[in-house]
């Protein structure tokens, strides 16, 4: 199944992308993870990318779609995927729309309100990329990631100023998607708001999923 994950800043995209991925054994595709993944190892991507991202804006189109191109065309997505962080643009949706048919397309929302309030709790491995809550989803030892137990961090962008200016950015320029794939008849609406688990019930649900 080739399925497109969106939804504002804490919906908990990365969060369900992650049981999905695992359920139909098909690889989480994060635009965001690979970004942090490129500057951690330093390269030319990640060097181009980093400004745009401690900002909180979105890196230009040409990049961003050169990078998820390249990583559709690795062996492991050919049977499917769930795409997590893009698009996030008409124009990447119109470039991933030349290069692969996509079956279905999950839209997570919550207010805004929730958003800033879900991020602000929000704790990651950097090793493994797992996402917590401080509070709705915590880890078994306080601040150690319960798969590889590396020491949680605190995302460099999940400040107030920075989360707020992403979130106008996904009004602005994410939200547009939304009529862009209910007009291919692909679209399907998660409510976001219930616990994690009730979500992901919904989540299957919806695509048929046992
Ligand atoms: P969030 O959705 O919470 O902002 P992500 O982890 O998905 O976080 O992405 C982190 C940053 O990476 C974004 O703020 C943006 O700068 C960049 N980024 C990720 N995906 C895209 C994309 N599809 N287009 C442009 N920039 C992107
Ligand atoms: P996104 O990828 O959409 O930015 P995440 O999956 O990273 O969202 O989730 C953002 C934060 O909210 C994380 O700390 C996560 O543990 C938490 N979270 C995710 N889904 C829920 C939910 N349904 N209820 C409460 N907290 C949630």
């Amino acid at each position: 199944m080739k399925l497109i994950i969106f939804g504002p800043q804490g919906s908990g995209k990365g969060t369900q992308a992650e049981v999905l991925s695992a359920k139909l054994k098909v690889p989480h595709i994060s635009s965001g993870d690979i970004f942090r993944n490129q500057i951690q190892s330093q390269t030319e991507l990640g060097r181009l990318a980093k400004d745009y991202i401690d900002q909180g804006k979105l890196v230009p189109d040409d990049l961003t779609i050169k990078m998820i191109k390249d990583r559709l065309e690795q062996s492991d997505a050919g049977a499917g995927f769930i795409l997590d962080g893009y698009p996030r643009t008409i124009a990447q949706a119109e470039a991933l729309d030349r290069v692969v048919n996509i079956d279905q397309v999950l839209e997570v929302w919550i207010s805004d309100e929730e958003s800033l309030m879900r991020l602000g709790g929000r704790r990651s491995c950097p090793v493994d990329g797992t996402i917590y809550h401080l509070k709705f989803n915590p880890p078994k030892v306080q601040n150690q990631c319960d798969k590889c137990q590396a020491t949680l961090i605190i995302r460099q962008d999940d400040t107030e100023p920075v989360i707020n200016k992403r979130l106008a950015q996904y009004h602005q320029q994410t939200e547009p998607l939304k009529k862009y794939y209910q007009l291919q008849g692909k679209l399907m609406a998660i409510d976001g708001r219930p616990p994690i688990a009730d979500v992901t019930t919904e989540i299957f649900n919806k695509l048929g999923i046992i």
